[in-house]
């Protein structure tokens, strides 16, 4: 049943792809497992999966021992500072930095295990109270501060847009996280590239793919519906 869900979810990054004329390699599938059990995550890896989206620190850290090792671990959720010590070494990209705080904690225990930490920064773009993220001009403040800390590289910017029925309607906001790393990318700060824009979920990542997304986060899609809904 899974390899249904994934299958069909495939098939539509690829539609979304050809439809705007995109490669499907330029596009990661981020399935977003939080909530579901390890079986679930192993059967969806077994498809070859590799990149796996949850949004608590003690989830990942309690997944991360139970899979295998070759697999990519993306935070996505709020994070706290005090938590950062426990993912730093077992995530490949942190998707919701919003604060200069936030980023300097991850720096110093990035320089503690000698890596540099690829991080987005995550970006209210509809600005819902209910969200985390900065504004369009806190983001590219944000980004200015943080490029000076040498064991981050900002890759890019993520957004969580409106829960809406119709997709279309989102439409207009992934085309402004496009716009808006353009400009970013225009001002050539070290440390900074702006290649990923992680947007996208299960009722909207065609329209965020046909606007540029390079990562889609699609969890229902995949697991099916969660049992307890999970604060953004
Ligand atoms: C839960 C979650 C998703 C996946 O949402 P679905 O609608 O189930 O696809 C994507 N991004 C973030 C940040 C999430 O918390």
């Amino acid at each position: 049943m899974l390899k249904d869900n994934l299958s069909n979810v495939e098939a539509c990054v690829q539609a979304a792809c050809e439809k705007s004329g995109r490669k499907r390699s330029e596009v990661t599938l981020i399935a977003v497992s939080k909530t579901k059990p390890v079986d679930m995550l192993q059967e969806i890896y077994n498809e070859n999966v590799r990149d796996f989206g949850e949004n608590k620190v003690q989830e990942i850290c309690e997944k991360y021992d139970r899979l295998p090792h070759d697999l990519n671990w993306h935070m996505i959720g709020h994070l706290q500072r005090n938590k950062v010590k426990h993912i730093i070494d077992k995530v490949c990209l942190i998707h919701s930095v919003d604060s200069y705080r936030l980023a300097e904690e991850i720096n110093i225990q990035a320089k503690k295990h000698r890596l540099t930490m690829p991080i987005l920064i995550q970006v209210n773009i509809a600005d819902e109270q209910t969200k985390f993220g900065v504004s369009k001009d806190d983001a590219i403040l944000l980004t200015e501060e943080v490029s000076h800390l040498e064991n981050i590289c900002v890759q890019g910017l993520m957004t969580i847009a409106p829960f809406v029925e119709n997709p279309e309607d989102n439409r207009i906001y992934f085309r402004e996280i496009k716009q808006l790393a353009v400009d970013i990318a225009r001002k050539n700060l070290d440390n900074v590239d702006m290649a990923v824009l992680s947007m996208g979920m299960t009722g909207d990542y065609m329209v965020a793919i046909e606007e540029g997304a390079t990562m889609v986060r699609v969890g229902t899609g995949i697991f099916g519906e969660r049992a307890v809904s999970v604060p953004k």
